[in-house]
């Protein structure tokens, strides 16, 4: 049985005050769900804060992305061992990383690397471009997102995979609930293959794409689909734990 997921990446909004009412806002209703993982992810820099409010709370925290290395020069970036000390996942090549920051499937591998051996539970974004998906080619890329990925890693058990079709990511047109179950069932059986049927029917792999509490229902209640990844409506505290409350009724 996998534990269903909704995990809220705040992207870079709110400021650390914003962060801290949002939270506030969150942590009565979401504390009252308890079939369900909710995390949030904050910016780094409101990590701390929001972590202290969690604190006593059964709401997980996440950052929204990581550096590979431990330590050293590498100014402005994040290591695995700071974000090991404040929380429990974080979110790895979301594809405005990809997109916006020139992350390789190369890199994405390094950070997932990276992320396990400091214990952290990664939450990998997979997903085609809107071209790719138009020319029939979904399968073959999220195939290849996950063959680069995924090299030299053979310990699956603390990641999470979010399939994100990349043009319905803030764009207000989420791809259908059939549709989805269909790659994420793909997506499945690509993990049954390489790492056996066990590891693959535990794995739990997300849906993120405009979710809203008016279409959460449609993908949470697809046999395949264990969770979501929220980005706009994450924002909004009402919004959210609707989407968490309709996905506890769902999946008890
Ligand atoms: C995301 O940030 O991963 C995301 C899915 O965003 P949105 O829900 O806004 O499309």
């Amino acid at each position: 049985m996998r534990v269903p997921l909704i995990a809220g990446n705040w992207k870079m909004n709110t400021t650390v005050s914003e962060a801290i009412e949002l939270v506030n806002e969150m942590r009565p209703g979401l504390d009252e769900i308890t079939n369900v993982d909710k995390v949030i992810c904050p910016p780094f820099i409101s990590l701390a804060p929001v972590r202290e409010l969690i604190e006593g709370s059964s709401i997980k925290l996440g950052a929204q992305n990581i550096y590979f290395e431990e330590r050293g020069a590498y100014t402005g970036e994040i290591s695995p061992l700071m974000l090991a000390d404040l929380c429990e996942f974080v979110i790895i090549g979301h594809s405005e990383r990809r997109q916006y920051f020139s992350e390789t499937g190369d890199i994405v591998n390094k950070k997932i690397q990276a992320a396990l051996r400091a214990g952290l539970k990664p939450i990998l974004c997979i997903g085609e471009r809107l071209e790719e998906n138009e020319a029939g080619r979904t399968e073959e890329v999220v195939t290849e997102q996950l063959r680069s990925s995924l090299a030299g890693i053979d310990y699956l058990s603390s990641l999470t995979i979010a399939y994100e079709p990349v043009w319905a990511i803030g764009t207000g047109k989420a791809a259908t609930g059939e549709q989805s179950n269909e790659t994420i069932s793909l997506i499945r059986h690509n993990i049954s293959q390489q790492y056996g049927k066990r590891i693959a029917d535990d794995l739990r792999i997300l849906y993120g794409g405009s979710v809203t509490a008016e279409n959460a229902a449609e993908f949470i209640n697809q046999p395949e689909i264990d969770g979501a990844l929220v980005g706009g409506a994450s924002l909004k505290a009402a919004e959210f734990l609707s989407i968490v409350k309709q996905t506890s009724e769902i999946k008890q």
